[in-house]
């Protein structure tokens, strides 16, 4: 007969009133010391506070998030870092996200992500998405330091040893960027994205007549597609013809031009077999990843921009990408992220998640957690960590041989020393805008 719900919960009662020879008669194996811990680990565990905390370690304002419990000592954190809007995200968390979570279960982290996503009725936005994460991440954090696991054995466990990376080279001309790939062949990536010059090449851009009309800021870039959708195929012909076809390229346009020229941008660079082409449309243009695929079979990877689970929707249950590249803490966070992973699962849709550097070490460690437990792992892209952040952030992920590796400590591996990063403060005189871009004439390129 098969036990009812009441009887083992009976038998858990006599467990707690018996003695282990005893629990041996009644054929139950005694407890392992792993085992008593973590069933002592389960009760409840009530959120005391949640803070943010600012620093500045690499060149960008991190924002990170701390959330304390009622355990003595027990705090997760998580990443919030939004960097062009990093004070925003802060005000999110310690006035709005701070008191709604007080009081609240740190267990129940489905339920607290739900609750706290609808708190603000109007949702899916960046500030309000990373002030989310930066709770969600933590709450996660803490499950694996109660339960003693990393994060990834909480996902289900390992499915590889490491994150293999991509790393980015970059350079002006040619040689330039010749140089640059093969520094980082030999610092043992095997994948390399290659952008000849910043997003969209912009240095060959010449004219700049909006200036001279003293249309816009002096300090605003100028880009026009032409020179730059001429000279990335020949970019990508001579790396080829160079570095072989062992090696991996990548590249990303960034979505500085027009849907039609990422097209026949896409379509011209097929013949270099391309390892992925990044955000080659906006968000704001999803509708033509249809006519895309249509005219090309260069893999495709989308969504450091993305939101909302509508932009990523129709794209992967229509096939339409190969690689989805979201930043974990712009879409709310750990919990919307493994489901994500899990829909690409079923549609054979990898993972690249968002890795640049305005994302905290602490997102960082999280993106490498997820990349090993899912199946449909793609690749990660890489960012290095200053020495100044590994000081304040310890257990920092490390990269040995193009792999990146997180520590197998409990939760995410990684800590924060707030008064070391009191020590970097955010630069107040720079606010951290994303600078217009332009075309000859004056228009507004999208970034
Ligand atoms: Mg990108």
């Amino acid at each position: 007969m098969k036990a009812s719900a009441s009887s083992f919960l009976d038998r858990r009662e006599a467990m707690k009133h018996l003695g282990l020879g005893t629990l041996a008669g009644m054929g139950i194996a005694a407890p392992t010391p792993a085992m008593a811990a973590a069933e002592k680990g389960h009760g409840p565990l009530k959120i005391t506070k949640v803070r943010a905390i600012a620093t500045n370690t690499q060149g960008q304002r991190l924002v990170v998030v701390k959330v304390e419990t009622s355990e003595p000592g027990l705090y997760g954190l998580g990443c919030g870092t939004y960097n062009q809007r990093p004070l925003a995200v802060v005000t999110a968390v310690e006035e709005y996200l701070d008191p709604f979570c007080r009081g609240r279960d740190a267990n129940n982290i489905d339920d607290l992500w739900q609750t706290a996503y609808t708190s603000s009725y109007w949702r899916n936005g960046p500030v309000l998405n990373n002030a989310l994460s930066g709770v969600d991440m933590a709450l996660w954090d803490i499950k694996g330091k109660r339960a003693g696991m990393p994060v990834y054995d909480l996902l289900g466990g390992k499915c590889r040893f490491a994150a293999d990376c991509y790393s980015h080279a970059s350079g002006g001309s040619l040689q330039a960027l010749e140089d640059s790939v093969r520094s980082k062949i030999e610092a043992g990536f095997r994948h390399v994205r290659i952008q000849l010059g910043g997003y969209g090449s912009a240095h060959l851009s010449k004219g700049q007549n909006f200036r001279d009309a003293g249309f816009g800021l002096p300090g605003d870039g100028h880009m026009d597609s032409g020179p730059y959708l001429r000279a990335m195929p020949k970019a990508f012909e001579h790396m080829r013809n160079t570095f072989g076809e062992e090696i991996e390229l990548l590249h990303d346009i960034h979505e500085r031009i027009e849907p039609i020229e990422a097209v026949n941008l896409c379509k011209e660079l097929e013949q270099y077999r391309p390892f992925f082409i990044e955000d080659p449309l906006a968000p704001e243009d999803n509708g033509y990843f249809r006519f895309l695929r249509q005219h090309t079979t260069v893999p495709i990877a989308m969504g450091e921009l993305f939101n909302n689970p509508h932009e990523w929707l129709d794209l992967i249950s229509g096939r339409l990408i190969d690689f989805i590249r979201v930043h974990l803490s712009q879409i709310g966070g750990l919990t919307p992220a493994r489901k994500l992973a899990a829909l690409g699962e079923w549609f054979n849709v990898r993972s690249a998640w968002h890795g640049p550097g305005d994302v905290s070490p602490v997102g960082h460690a999280c993106n490498v957690h997820l990349d090993l437990a899912i199946h449909n792992f793609g690749i990660q892209e890489y960012s290095p960590f200053r020495e100044a952040t590994q000081e304040v952030f310890p257990g920092c992920p490390e990269i040995k041989d193009g792999f990146l590796h997180v520590s197998d400590r409990p939760g995410f591996g990684i800590d924060l020393d707030e008064e070391a990063a009191k020590k970097h403060p955010f630069d107040e005189s720079k606010p951290g805008f994303w600078e217009p871009v332009r075309r000859r004439d004056g228009t507004a390129v999208r970034p």
